[in-house]
């Protein structure tokens, strides 16, 4: 159920003299072993991505566009296979697993069809001259992504690469391994070229100081915690090489008065705890007015503590293990810092049973601006639920972090909502939907949140770099 691990380097699959282990997060078991790659893998691995792109960039945009969906075919037929893996080394439950499978696959056919469009324009000049605007491919790209979701996170990172005709080198998460290769299990299958794809794990700092100082990498693409992706950026920076940060987020929900209170507290309690709220676009600090506080509050927290939290493989289960044991502590530390300074604790808090990385879902009611969690994203099972007088005082809560990368609002009010739709700094806004993106819509932060957007037809714009031809004939 759970498959053999290796490098994939230059459409060749490879083993390496030291590996890591791949823990069960629900059970502590270990499920396989991941090679880490050496500096000779990497080295290989660039040389292979400088080969594939050669190849792939002259590579008509119509077979790409074939290439991928073929790819993304192969996945919806692996669902199930996928899905088991994923729960596996994640914790997910099997469900939410299965969607993610989908997810992946529609963003890899989301950007196929991208890979059409990348349209240059033409701009009026004088007779005997042409002025014409033409996206080329930026190179080859190296790309990082995390651990929460094993499928969808390299999905993005790999679909936007090679739908615009770049290649790339993924250093995927070394929690969550499966999902990352099976999808190149599935381009290995759908024909893609040597080198166009590879994929790596090992030590992220050591990669990551490796390969983005090399010449040929023209893009660094990130998704995970602000602190490495500004890290990241740095490093970037200094060999002007662009990058692609999907950070941290802190997502504030405005509950308006006018709101179906419990339909909203319902819907904010189920979709805090998917993933064990491991999620960027997670809905965390809740404002709720003071005249539906109590109703909001409550009804909250009884959808809360009725979350069945267990291991993902088993029916009925609605919330794994975090997926990693150090963000137990880091869990405790921000309840214990917000209870020392006055907040309430209508539920959880604490680490669930000795086995496994689980944490009680959990909310803290009353929390003042002066705890760390009204900062400081807790990427867990944990919701701030406060009252506010007014839509000015939402706003500005809303408003008062870093970060910017989704918000949510509860209301049917028309002023209110283009109050929201205006003022909110964040990349996502959902009003009366805790849905933050799809395929189609363009995704990313503002603020600490990052730079630059994957999906929609924004999405292949930082793998591709914009020429100018001025043709004047003789
Ligand atoms: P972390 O900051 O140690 O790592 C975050 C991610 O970055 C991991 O995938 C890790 O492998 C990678 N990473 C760490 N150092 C790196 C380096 N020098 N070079 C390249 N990659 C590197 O935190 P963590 O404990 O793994 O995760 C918790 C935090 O990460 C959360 O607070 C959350 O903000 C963030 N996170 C965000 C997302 C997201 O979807 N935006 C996903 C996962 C984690």
């Amino acid at each position: 159920m759970y498959p053999d691990l290796k490098l994939y380097v230059g459409g060749e699959w490879r083993k390496s003299s030291e590996d890591l282990p791949v823990i069960n997060p629900a059970t502590e078991d270990e499920i396989g072993r991941l090679p880490k790659a050496s500096r000779r893998d990497l080295d290989d691995a660039l040389a292979a991505a400088v080969e594939g792109f050669a190849i792939w960039r002259k590579t008509a945009p119509r077979e790409r566009c074939n290439v991928i969906r073929r790819a993304a075919a192969l996945m919806r037929e692996r669902q199930e296979e996928i899905a088991r893996a994923i729960t596996l080394e994640h914790g997910k439950p099997l469900p939410q697993a299965r969607l993610e499978v989908i997810r992946g696959a529609e963003f890899f056919e989301w950007d196929a069809g991208e890979a059409m469009r990348t349209y240059g324009r033409v701009i009026p000049s004088k007779h005997g001259e042409s002025f014409t605007v033409h996206h080329q491919p930026v190179g080859v790209v190296a790309a990082f992504s995390p651990w929460n979701f094993p499928m969808s996170q390299p999905a993005r990172k790999i679909g936007g690469a090679l739908a615009a005709g770049c290649s790339i080198i993924l250093k995927a998460a070394e929690e969550t391994p499966a999902g990352a290769v099976h999808i190149v299990r599935a381009f290995e299958d759908a024909g893609l070229p040597k080198g166009v794809l590879n994929l790596v794990f090992g030590d992220p700092a050591e990669i990551s100081g490796y390969l983005i100082p090399q010449e040929p990498v023209r893009l660094v693409a990130f998704t995970g915690s602000t602190a490495v992706g500004r890290h990241l950026t740095t490093m970037a920076s200094e060999h002007m090489t662009p990058v692609l940060m999907e950070l941290g987020g802190h997502a504030p929900v405005i509950v308006c008065e006018d709101t179906d209170v419990v339909k909203a507290a319902i819907s904010g309690a189920v979709r805090k705890y998917r993933n064990a709220g491991q999620v960027c676009t997670s809905p965390t600090r809740f404002f709720v007015h003071d005249s539906v506080y109590e109703e909001f509050r409550d009804n909250f927290v009884r959808r809360a503590v009725e979350t069945v939290v267990g291991n993902g493989m088993e029916d009925g289960v609605e919330m794994g293990p975090l997926a990693n044991d150090r963000r137990i502590p880091a869990l405790s530390a921000l309840v214990e810092d917000a209870r020392a300074k006055g907040a309430e604790i209508l539920a959880g808090g604490e680490r669930h049973g000795n086995k496994g990385y689980f944490f009680q879902p959990t909310v803290l009611a009353d929390v003042p601006d002066t705890a760390r969690v009204m900062q400081e994203e807790p990427f867990g099972p944990l919701a701030v639920i406060n009252p506010v007088s007014s839509l000015d005082a939402a706003i500005e809560q809303a408003n008062s972090v870093p970060y910017g990368l989704a918000g949510y609002a509860f209301s049917n009010r028309a002023d209110y909502i283009a109050r929201l739709a205006e003022e909110v700094q964040v990349g996502n806004l959902s009003i009366n939907t805790l849905e933050a993106s799809m395929p189609e819509t363009p995704f990313g932060g503002v603020k600490s949140s990052g730079y630059g957007r994957e999906g929609g037809s924004e999405g292949l714009d930082n793998y591709m770099a914009i020429k100018h031809v001025w043709h004047s004939s003789q």
